[in-house]
């Protein structure tokens, strides 16, 4: 008995595992579960939780918006109004108000909680809307 619990509880892992691998190749960092209200960043351990079957992943925190989901409290991911944006394989980061933002392809929008964490991802402030 014991053995078969073990295998079910390894398979319900390997289905979780593959749920947030594949929503990290798709390039979605952002997920939420159907019928569910809040959407997590991929690596919130709430979102770690969400049955591979009931995932719904999102390009763009703004994407989950217009689904109609909230930002969940414990990953608290960057919300359209506070976020920073760059590009994928660009070099700047900017702010939403900045008006390079209205060029960029939604796609390929990068969001950032601020600008210490975009500068981990080896972002540079825009010299425009960071002007000082
Ligand atoms: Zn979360
Ligand atoms: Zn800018």
């Amino acid at each position: 008995m014991k053995k078969i619990v073990s295998v079910l509880m390894s398979g319900a892992l390997m289905l979780l595992l593959s749920g947030v691998a594949m929503a990290q190749e798709t390039g979605a960092g952002y997920v939420a579960s159907k019928g569910g209200e809040k959407f997590h960043v991929v690596s919130c351990p709430v979102a770690k939780k969400i049955p591979a079957e009931k995932l719904v992943k999102f390009a763009s925190p703004e994407a989950a918006i217009k689904a109609g989901y909230t930002a969940c409290k414990t990953c608290n991911p960057p919300t359209s109004a506070d976020a920073l944006v760059a590009t994928k394989g660009g070099q700047k980061y900017h702010k939403q108000s900045c008006k390079m933002v209205g060029n960029m392809d939604t796609a390929n929008k990068v969001y950032y909680k601020d600008a210490a964490a975009a500068e981990k991802d080896g972002y540079k402030p825009c010299s425009v809307c960071f002007k000082k």
